[in-house]
């Protein structure tokens, strides 16, 4: 293996992990950033996401050595606590495995954390303010936009863990034959922060991710360390509560009463912090192919975003990292073999999640309330005792372990029919022994 000249486009999630992974095996890496150094800055106003982090993040972060801090500082979230429209409260854990949790954690700190990581890293340049505006996909050329200026460089491979919004998927795109869809949610998010209490006790229980399912949209919160929650408003942009209809404070107080009224009372500044932040908008991304032979790479939600109801785009997006990394592993560093290795391996697992997080906002907003739910959640749970080697339920799955998306999907469903059918073979002995019973009784 020979070391490369390697440029990551996009200090995110992906592409600090990324840097740093690929610095630990002997590359020389530059890592570009749209951005000023966010660590410099201390406004996030409105935008503070909160990540649900679970075993595939953490399993990517543990490669690099930086999984002691997001599990130092994320909070533990064992289960979904359901607040009906009457303010009742519904536990439903996570998982019947009680070391399982996910762990709430604050996406800037952990990118923070990650570009601590890659500025220790002799092998990583790390440049904020570079705007990638093109690439040359025959030639090394790099052109960057710098404080008004274009800066030309050279670069001998470039992947782009540049987000959603990919610059270097945009150069793709000018190729042949490059699939591309982006689909938007008619659906918006906005963020609202509880307070902690004045004596600096959390409102809430801290231990559950809160959702309030109210069938068209929802609210859902998470908390943070000092006792505060990130809530996030999940609405339609259009229709009678929709954000851009909703634009007043009576307004405002109004769909909180209606809707979200065990809330009402957790939020003392509800109406300005609503009218203050920013509405940002969901969207899934399915792109194919990821690479350029051996010279460009789309990882992360570069090459597919998805919507957050699953609570899987870092972790997918880090997931990535290890992937990749395996794949240079195996080819010796081949490039071109690992990035078309990557992609083959990583796309049916990338449209498998797309899909589950599509699906996860119905059951969000909506199923989780319902008896319906209710009644297979428990069949499921049912059956999750009694085989408990066999049927693993696609949550865990997804979840709590590094089962290929595609591959978690296949199997919940052969389980499931399998558990149908056991269900109405069953309906049908009870049946059959009613009868039974009944006619030896009779005669
Ligand atoms: P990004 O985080 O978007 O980073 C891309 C970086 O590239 C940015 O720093 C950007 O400034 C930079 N950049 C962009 N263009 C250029 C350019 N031209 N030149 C140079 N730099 C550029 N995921 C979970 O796993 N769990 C959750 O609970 C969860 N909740 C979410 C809730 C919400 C509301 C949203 C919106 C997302 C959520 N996600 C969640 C998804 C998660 O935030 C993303 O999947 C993750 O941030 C993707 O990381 P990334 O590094 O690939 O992209």
């Amino acid at each position: 293996m020979s070391p490369t000249d390697v440029a990551v486009i996009g200090a995110g999630l992906t592409g600090t992990l990324l840097a740093v992974r690929l610095a630990h095996r002997g590359h020389s890496v530059t890592l570009y950033e749209r951005r000023a150094d966010p660590r410099a800055s201390a406004v996030h106003e409105g935008r503070s996401i909160n990540l649900a982090m679970s075993t595939r993040g953490l399993d990517a972060l543990e490669r690099a050595g930086l999984a002691a801090d997001v599990r130092a500082h994320g909070v533990p979230m064992r289960g979904r606590m359901i607040h009906a429209r009457d303010g009742e409260l519904a536990f439903q854990p996570y998982s019947t495995n009680p070391e399982h949790h996910l762990l709430s954690v604050d996406r800037d700190r952990l990118n923070a954390t990650l570009l601590d990581a890659a500025e220790r890293e002799p092998g990583v340049r790390l440049l904020f303010e570079h705007k990638l505006v093109d690439l040359s996909l025959r030639g090394d050329a790099v052109t960057f936009e710098h404080q008004g200026a274009t800066v030309d460089v050279a670069h001998a491979v470039v992947i782009g863990a540049d987000g959603a919004y990919s610059a270097v998927r945009g150069r793709l795109q000018r190729t042949d034959r490059f699939r591309y869809e982006q689909d938007y949610l008619e659906h918006g998010y906005k963020e609202l922060t509880i307070p902690a209490a004045p004596d600096g006790a959390p409102r809430i229980a801290t231990d559950a991710l809160h959702i309030w399912p109210r069938g068209g949209h929802m609210m859902i919160a998470l908390a943070n360390p000092d006792a505060s929650f990130t809530c996030t408003l999940f609405w339609p942009f259009g229709g009678p509560s929709g954000f851009e209809v909703i634009d007043t404070a009576p307004e405002v107080q109004d769909v909180f009463a209606r809707d979200f009224a065990d809330a009402l009372g957790l939020i003392p500044d509800l109406a300005e912090q609503y009218l203050r932040n920013p509405t940002g908008s969901l969207v899934t991304i399915r792109c194919a192919p990821w690479n350029h032979g051996g010279r460009a790479l789309l990882i992360g939600d570069a090459a597919h975003a998805v919507v957050p109801f699953y609570g899987q785009g870092a972790n997918a997006a880090l997931e990535d990292v290890s992937i990749l990394l395996d794949a240079l592993e195996a080819t010796d560093d081949d490039w071109a073999a690992a990035f078309a290795s990557f992609a083959e391996q990583r796309k049916p697992d990338a449209d498998a999640l797309a899909e589950l997080a599509l699906d996860n906002f119905v059951e969000m907003r909506d199923k989780v309330a319902s008896r319906r739910f209710r009644l297979v959640t428990r069949l499921r749970q049912y059956a999750e005792r009694l085989f408990p080697r066999r049927y693993i339920p696609l949550y865990e799955m997804v979840t709590f372990s590094r089962t290929p998306y595609a591959a978690a999907v296949a199997r919940a469903e052969r389980q499931d029919r399998l558990v149908v059918r056991g269900a109405v073979a069953l309906v049908g002995v009870v049946a059959l022994l009613g009868v039974t019973i009944g006619v030896l009784a009779w005669s």
